[in-house]
């Protein structure tokens, strides 16, 4: 007979997990089935082992700035096999966290690839399971272009496995991932040269954003080829040529990475059989409620093609087994997707919640724009410097902020509070009364006078909202 469950989730990951473990904190019959370790892309490919690379290439940056301080220390080279033993014992120790939460919750874990068979049942490496409810959660996994020469190119996840560092990478894509391994590997000692299709770095951001992270990239030695569409990539004696539609190419890598998006992890689990929709792409369409069309089968986390985020998935997760389960839960409990502040680990590191400066141009008939850059005092003895740009976005009578902006050091610690205060409606006049806290940068963001309301932004053919250079 079926071993028969209150819920199954398809994925060990931040949504799989997060769903799993409410359910059997409410007393629920509940199995994880994951193919390989639990934690998913962010504990393993992403997000944690990202970090680690992260907080490696800061120090190297203040090794370099050290000196100026009368702190007598000299940049070697990486010891990249001590970080990356480092980072990989680190990783390990939160796989067996979560092998024996999961074994100590009660919950079964089902090790394999899970394929529906019906709506109601899976199966797992020959075994076939039941649950009253399904929950997706198999996240997604990087994209490689169909071009000559790709497999020469690693990812992401290739990234995480290089066992020597690689002396001079190209990495192909202008979207956060790519901003952040070029950063690390820059710092850490790697010739670094980007090549992005779009023609500016993170052009889903505010342009500010991404004109202070060009400035910045390009400061630190980083070559950024934009409206750069890489056609192929050829083995030569030199190391791999990267080619371009239009007869450029760049020669001499030793290692390429494709950093140009990510594909849902859906196709191989039969969602047809289960008469579950899913989009060309991938993508699995969910209410606001994560309900796929079938009853019973949610859907969560990336492969739903909102906020690709690990705490988006989270969120999903836990706020779907309180609907179902939860009795003290109202019926109607659903994930918030308005607001959700992200940070981009770039040297130096992004912060950014709500509306960028043209979408709230779009959207509201009074906006009002207050800027400020400038080189925050770490640099002050500091031979090189680095800028940190912010931004505040505010709209209406009462100038509502309803968009912050960062790039800067600590912008990634600097905006969790901030996001709170704009999830609340905090106006204009909100930050104002806030007294400072000095000497910071983040006082910057309660300080700032003077409205710059200088409209630069435009409606294109393509009716996107553009900055004018
Ligand atoms: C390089 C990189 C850096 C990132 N950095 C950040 C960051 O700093 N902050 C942040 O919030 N987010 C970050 N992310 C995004 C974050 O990792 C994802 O948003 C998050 O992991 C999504 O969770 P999920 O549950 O949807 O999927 P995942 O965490 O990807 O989990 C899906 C799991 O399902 C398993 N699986 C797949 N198919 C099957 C199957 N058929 N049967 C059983 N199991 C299956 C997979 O093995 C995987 O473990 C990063 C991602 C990458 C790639």
């Amino acid at each position: 007979m079926n071993k028969h469950y209150d819920l199954i989730a398809i994925g060990g990951g931040s949504g799989g997990l997060a769903v799993a473990e409410t359910a059997a904190q409410l007393g629920k019959k509940v199995a994880v089935v994951e193919t390989s370790k639990l934690g998913g892309t962010c504990v393993n490919n992403g997000c944690v082992p990202k970090k680690v690379m992260w907080y490696a290439a800061n120090l190297a940056h203040a090794v370099d700035d050290a000196s100026a301080f009368g702190i007598p220390v000299e940049r070697g080279q990486t010891d990249w096999n001590t970080l990356i033993n480092s980072r990989e014992q680190y990783i390990s120790n939160i796989n067996n966290y979560w092998d024996d939460y999961v074994d100590d919750s009660g919950m079964d874990r089902i090790n394999g690839a899970a394929r529906f068979i019906d709506e109601k049942t899976i199966e797992v490496a020959g075994t076939v399971y039941s649950a009253d409810h399904i929950v997706i959660a198999t996240g997604g996994q990087p994209i490689v272009p169909n071009v000559p020469g790709a497999e020469l190119g690693i990812t992401s996840d290739g990234f995480f496995q290089l066992k020597q560092q690689p002396k001079n990478v190209a990495i192909v894509g202008g979207g956060y991932i790519a901003v952040e391994l070029g950063g690390v590997l820059r710092a850490l000692g790697s010739a670094v040269s980007l090549f992005a299709l779009e023609d500016r770095v993170l052009e889903h951001f505010d342009s500010m954003i991404s004109h202070v992270l060009d400035q910045e990239m390009q400061a630190q030695g980083i070559k950024i080829n934009t409206g750069f569409h890489v056609s192929g990539l050829i083995k030569a004696d030199n190391g791999i040529s990267v080619m371009s539609s239009d007869g450029q190419h760049a020669a001499g890598f030793d290692a390429v990475i494709w950093a140009v998006g990510r594909a849902a992890n859906t196709r191989s689990l039969n969602l047809e059989t289960a008469g579950v929709n899913m989009q060309p792409n991938g993508i699995v369409p969910v209410d606001d409620y994560q309900n796929t069309n079938v009853d019973g089968i949610y859907a969560i986390g990336d492969i739903t093609g909102k906020v690709p985020l690990t705490p988006v998935a989270i969120a999903a997760g836990r706020t779907l087994a309180k609907r179902l389960f939860d009795e003290n839960s109202q019926a109607d409990v659903k994930v918030d997707y308005d607001n959700i502040p992200s940070v981009v680990f770039s040297h130096p590191p992004i912060a950014t919640v709500g509306l960028k400066e043209c979408e709230a141009r779009a959207k509201h008939e009074q906006v009002h724009i207050y800027k400020t850059e400038f080189t925050p005092m770490r640099y002050a003895l500091a031979e090189h410097g680095s800028t940190t740009a912010m931004k505040l976005v505010c709209a209406g009578e009462d100038q509502k902020v309803v968009g912050i902006h960062i790039i800067g050091d600590n912008a990634d610690e600097m905006l969790q509070g901030f996001a709170v205060a704009v999830k609340m409606g905090a106006r204009k006049a909100d930050f104002d009364s806030t007294i400072a806290i000095h000497p910071t940068s983040s006082e910057e963001l309660v300080t700032m006078k003077v409205a710059d309301d200088e409209n630069l932004c435009e409606v294109d053919a393509g009716n996107e909202w553009k900055r004018a250079s």
